[in-house]
């Protein structure tokens, strides 16, 4: 063998040494005590091109449901496409990456500097905000696994009230604030630490959190997608883009027969009724409320800064820093209790009591400032929301709101232009054919209307 072979072979058996030594650099602790080595978390980090991988199934995924829904018109596909992002990005890849959580990568790349946000996660969060801005939220109909398995178990939808529906919608709001504030001060990821679904995905949920999914999905056969209507932070930001997309979903292809085969088809309430002179004559004698809201608009500005303000040293409460000196100050006598484990890590990292609380200090100034723009952030969402429900918007047909759709398709089902009479005359066109049902009974569940057949001649 020559001198460079024995030299090449030599480097290639010590790479291997080292690579195979790296799997587990430090051994893992010996305990006498019996314990348990806890498995971690969060799923293990995969290759960087496995990464990209994972982008390119949402990119794709989200093209399919763009073509599905205005091209092909067809809930049928949009249902099998979910069902294949809650095999890939729920139970495969197990909850993560999610576009969801997503928002706290980027909150927190924005306020530490030393933290450095991976593309994937960069991805993962802006391709369905863009897709949205111009198709609609086709990300929440068939790419989020978090809405697949709500969607999947509706079973007898209840219409909710606005008066209780409107309300309920501050929740994502807040929870949107909480997760920004909380990741931005490096508190924690509350999205990740409580999604009630991500402990099925990876089969490990703490107890409490199999109670909450199981709930949520037990709520959902009734409240159709519970979370996604009044939790999900991400679903925020999705209905803002959607509301200025270039296209929507339409329920009809073509011309509106006004048949209201449609009007109770949305299990998410999110159909808009065509509007009429009357209700706009309503909605025109309230321009004095409109007026004193807008006006009060400061105000409820300024009532969250307060409040946001007088919750901030309860809030900061939940950073561990500000936690352990607390509890360090408030009961000295925790130093010799040896199953706290934050305390005795703590005394055996040598940092001393005044290094903790400056640390804390830090913390609490930030949550302080966080509070304040949450708190206002708070009153212009329900000072805007009072706006809104003010604002009169003409129109003629049944149509999908567009913030509030989630492109599943179901109403398209529904409508029968181009679908059960397109197979006897013209699509959009009634050449004297075709009777009005005018409001017939309750749609079935199959997403056709019961004894459609008898309206036809
Ligand atoms: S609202 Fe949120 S949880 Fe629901 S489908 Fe959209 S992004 Fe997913
Ligand atoms: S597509 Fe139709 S049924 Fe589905 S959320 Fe939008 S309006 Fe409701």
């Amino acid at each position: 063998m020559s001198k460079w072979k024995k030299t090449g072979s030599a480097f290639f058996l010590s790479v291997l040494e080292g690579i195979s030594f790296a799997q587990q650099r430090f051994p893992k602790p010996e305990f006498e005590t019996g314990y348990v080595q806890p498995s971690p978390e969060t799923p293990a980090p995969r290759a960087l091109f496995l990464e990209y991988l994972d982008v390119g199934v949402l990119f794709l995924v989200l093209l399919l449901a763009s073509w599905l829904i205005y091209r092909k018109r067809s809930r049928r596909g949009i249902l099998w496409l979910s069902v294949f992002s809650l095999a890939y990005f729920g139970f495969y890849r197990e909850g993560c990456i999610c576009a969801v959580g997503s928002v706290q990568n980027v909150a927190l790349s924005l306020f530490r500097p030393e933290y450095a946000i991976s593309l994937t996660a960069l991805a993962f969060f802006l391709i369905p905000l863009v897709f949205t801005l111009f198709h609609g939220r086709t990300f929440c109909a068939a790419a989020c696994p978090l809405g697949a398995i709500q969607d999947l178990l509706v079973a007898k939808p209840v219409a909710l009230a606005p008066w209780v529906r409107k309300p309920l919608g501050l929740i994502p709001h807040l929870y949107l604030g909480l997760a920004v504030l909380f990741a931005a001060t490096g508190t924690e990821f509350i999205i990740c630490r409580y999604d009630p679904f991500v402990g099925f995905f990876r089969l490990d949920a703490r107890f409490v959190m199999v109670i909450l999914g199981i709930g949520f999905l037990v709520l959902g056969l009734f409240v159709a997608r519970p979370y996604c209507r009044f939790l999900c932070p991400y679903g925020v930001l999705l209905s803002w883009m959607s509301r200025f997309s270039k296209r929507s979903l339409s329920i009809t292809p073509a011309e509106c027969i006004d048949c209201k085969l449609c009007a109770k088809s949305c299990p998410f309430d999110a159909i808009e009724k065509p509007t009429n002179r009357q209700a706009a004559d309503v909605k025109e004698s309230n321009a004095k409320r409109f007026l004193v809201y807008g006006l009060l608009l400061p105000v409820f500005v300024a009532g969250g800064c307060f409040l946001g303000g007088r919750a901030h040293v309860f809030l900061s409460k939940a950073h561990p820093d500000v936690r352990l000196a607390e509890l360090l100050i408030s009961q000295p006598e925790v130093r010799n209790d040896p199953d706290n484990i934050d305390v005795q890590a703590f005394l055996a990292s040598g940092k001393t009591m005044e290094t903790l609380i400056a640390g804390a200090l830090v913390v609490r100034q930030e949550f302080y400032y966080g509070s304040l723009i949450l708190g206002a952030f708070m009153g212009l969402v329900a000072g805007l929301m009072l706006l809104n429900q003010l604002a009169f918007r003409e129109h003629t047909d049944y149509e999908p709101n567009k913030a509030d759709c989630f492109s599943c398709g179901r109403c398209m089902d529904y409508c029968p232009v181009g679908k059960e009479v397109g197979k006897t005359r013209e699509v959009g066109k009634n050449p004297g054919g075709w009777k009005n049902p005018g409001g017939l009974g309750k749609p079935g569940r199959c997403g056709k209307p019961p004894g459609f057949d008898e309206y036809l001649i």
